[in-house]
């Protein structure tokens, strides 16, 4: 058996985007700022796919930037609001010490060219308050970016709250919205956003392809100079197979997406209660505001690179982080942020399901990863060490 479970890091195209993009790669394959028919069928398709995108999350299809992905997305809202800010002389920039590396290293990036970059702490829970928020907001704030929910350990942001909060303060609102997106109902309205950030890999569309939302009237700065694309926000021909992919995954998804939850939400609880039982283990983030998928576990005294190495010879996929993180030895900064020790850090996994998992894939994971938490507890001098008491567990129970 092979286990998908690592559906935060990228999904799998779905059947009906695949069919809606084929025919942009084989007959209608026209440039779409060409004037003849294929050019004309592709800028049609393009039209098409703006007006799919803006339905799905309550836009106007003027307000959709077509971007490569997630972190274009974050990097051109993020980077727009502080040229804007700094024209005002506001330079103060507030978001949160969980937020993706997209937002973070562009943050960090503004912050050597003097910015004041304010990264709010998280409770334990893995949630910000809108009161942290209002009591942080000054004068100078040029921008507040939150995520909607947490790509490592799923958590959901009160994001209506957050907007709503930086709406009466005037304060410009981006919202990194990628995990939730087809995910979990958006309204930019209902949740007084200026700017949203999503991908079409995380919702069963194809990689490379993601939007912007902008609300009308928040001036956009380019990335990208060229033509005159995206209303010369975004130069480069546009990607119209995986834009057209990309507006047929998010309606699928939005179109099922109670059922989705109903479903995905069932699979999730199943594998956290399965694993809850082995001693030592805590789940990360909060046990209700989480997305459908999320599963994110530390079991104390293991190694999670090593779990996961065990967990792929028994047909599992699973991350120990982000996909960024995996590849680095840093822990895990969002698991830092809500306060697990290094160690515990260290010993985490991540197992993000989608509607395409089944019950017995959930009951293949129930069985395999307590055994194999098992064989590096035996193998580990720090479990050990533990047990023999000559250091503290931090998961008593
Ligand atoms: C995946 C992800 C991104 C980056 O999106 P890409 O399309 O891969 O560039 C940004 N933010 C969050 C929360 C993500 O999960």
């Amino acid at each position: 058996m092979l286990v998908f479970a690592d559906n935060a890091a990228t999904t799998a195209v779905s059947q009906t985007a695949l069919d809606a993009m084929l025919p942009f790669y084989k007959e209608f394959y026209g440039n779409p700022s060409s004037l003849y028919r294929i050019g004309q069928k592709a800028a049609e398709a393009l039209q098409e796919a703006r007006q799919t995108v803006a339905d799905c999350i309550g836009a106007d299809p003027k307000e959709i930037y077509f971007t490569s992905g997630g972190s274009e997305a974050d990097n051109q809202a993020i980077l727009s609001a502080a040229e804007e800010g700094a024209k005002k002389g506001k330079k103060h920039i507030l978001s949160t010490k969980f937020e993706h590396h997209a937002v973070l290293h562009t943050l960090k990036k503004l912050e050597s060219q003097g910015f004041d970059i304010e990264l709010l702490d998280v409770h334990e829970n893995g949630i910000v308050t809108a009161e942290q928020v209002a009591a942080a907001i000054r004068d100078d704030t040029a921008l507040v970016t939150i995520m909607m929910a947490n790509n490592e350990i799923g958590t959901i942001q009160p994001i209506a709250e957050i907007g709503e909060v930086c709406r009466e303060k005037g304060v410009l609102f981006h919202c990194d919205a990628v995990q939730a997106v087809g995910h979990l109902p958006v309204s930019v309205h209902a949740m007084h956003v200026d700017m949203l950030s999503a991908s079409a890999h995380k919702f069963h569309g194809p990689k490379g392809t993601g939007f912007l939302y902008c609300r009308t009237g928040v001036r956009l700065h380019n990335l990208i100079e060229g033509g005159a694309q995206e209303k010369g926000r975004r130069a480069g021909t546009e990607n119209v197979a995986g834009i057209v992919g990309m507006a047929a995954a998010l309606k699928e998804a939005c179109d099922n997406l109670e059922e989705n939850r109903q479903y995905v939400t069932r699979l999730r609880d199943r594998v956290i209660e399965g694993l809850s039982a082995i001693p030592h283990s805590i789940l990360n983030g909060d046990r209700e505001r989480r997305l459908p998928g999320n599963i994110n576990m530390s079991f104390e005294g293991v190694e999670g690179e090593s779990l996961l190495l065990l967990l792929d010879d028994a047909g599992i996929e699973a991350s120990s982080g982000s996909a960024c993180t995996s590849s680095s030895l840093e822990p895990s900064h969002v698991l830092l942020a809500i306060g697990r020790p290094a160690e515990v850090a260290h010993g985490s996994i991540r197992l993000t399901l989608c509607e395409y998992n089944t019950e017995e894939e959930v009951e293949h994971i129930i069985r395999e990863v307590p055994k194999a938490v098992q064989t590096l507890r035996d193998m580990s001098p720090y479990w050990e060490e533990l047990q023999k008491g000559e250091r503290k567990f931090y998961v008593v129970q």
